[in-house]
């Protein structure tokens, strides 16, 4: 009898893979290299060839889940410009490699939401949307246990909400004031340099050539005045974008996750202190709570598309 699923997590530089129980424990993980060349067509005959190298035996895998770096619909992988993925039937590919119809696949930002709500902060919640603010902001929204793909694959772009309509800069995704040119790691950065020449105020961390994202949380942490104003705003537009998210698909939880949430509970009770701000009753139970997975999460939530089948 089949008993455990695979989730394997596609990225630009390594593909994750692990070994679960249909209850969302993981019994082994490994990591091999993503190899990008020729359109990335060796990726998945090199995840199979791991899987024989292990001694994995796939008559015991009940299904396959990958979450893949772009959009997703129907099982198709729409475009992953990372890996050189275009209109790219993965069910169809590595079902024929591994002999079994269960494959499924999902966008990485989706299928992270999902981990936290495998295996994670999120665990047993149906309703849950997940940012990650990483050096984007990927977004994933869960409604009744499902993934939000959208019409073209690209629901859940939470990093591309406009929240700043007047001074906004430039996004990569062509508009102006998205709110990952604020709330991304490098969107912090951007923050505090604009801030910094706009009240020429000195800061604990004028003399450093580089400045990164942890450092500013890290000043604002010991008070710096400039980087408590630059978290203090990146808090004020993520509370914006939690209540818009809010009374859109009104989640459970809101799960922060991504390098800048390991800022933990300082940027988090800010967060929630912004959301609470706004006055629509209905939503007001909505959490706002810290991922818990790290990097694992992708793993987790592509086992579980096996699972949601
Ligand atoms: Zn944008």
């Amino acid at each position: 009898m089949s008993t455990y699923l695979i989730g394997i997590d596609v990225g630009g530089t390594t593909v994750k893979i692990g070994k679960f129980l249909h209850t969302g424990e993981l019994l082994s993980s490994y990591e091999i290299k993503t190899d990008t060349s020729d359109y990335g067509k060796n990726i998945l005959f090199d995840i199979y060839r791991s899987l024989l190298d292990r001694n994995e035996d796939l008559s015991q895998i009940i299904g396959y889940g990958f979450g893949v770096p772009g959009p997703v619909t129907n099982n198709i992988v729409t475009q992953c410009v990372n890996l050189g993925w275009e209109n790219y039937d993965i069910r169809e590919r590595f079902g024929t490699l591994v002999q079994n119809k269960n494959v499924f696949v999902n966008n990485d930002a989706n299928v992270a939401a999902l981990g936290e709500l495998f295996g994670g902060a999120a665990k047993g919640k149906r309703d849950v949307v997940m940012m990650t603010l990483g050096t984007g902001l990927g977004g994933g929204v869960i409604s009744n246990s499902i993934p939000v793909e959208g019409h073209n694959g690209a629901g859940g772009e939470i990093g591309h909400i406009i929240v700043d309509l007047h001074n906004g800069r430039q996004c990569n995704c062509g508009n102006k004031g998205c709110l990952e040119t604020i709330a991304s790691a490098s969107g912090i950065v951007r923050e505090f340099n604009d801030l910094r020449a706009e009240l020429t105020m000195p800061s604990i961390l004028d003399k450093r050539k580089y400045i990164s994202a942890k450092a500013i949380m890290d000043a604002a942490k010991d008070g710096d005045q400039l980087a408590m104003n630059t978290i203090d705003n990146v808090a004020f537009y993520l509370g914006y974008a939690c209540h818009i998210i809010s009374v859109t698909t009104n989640p459970e939880v809101i799960v922060l996750g991504g390098g800048v949430s390991r800022a933990g509970a300082f940027l988090l009770n800010k967060v929630a202190n912004e959301f609470r701000e706004y006055k629509f009753i209905a939503v007001h139970d909505t959490k706002i709570i810290l991922a818990e997975l790290g990097n694992d999460a992708g793993m987790y939530g592509a086992a579980l598309l096996v699972l949601n089948g």
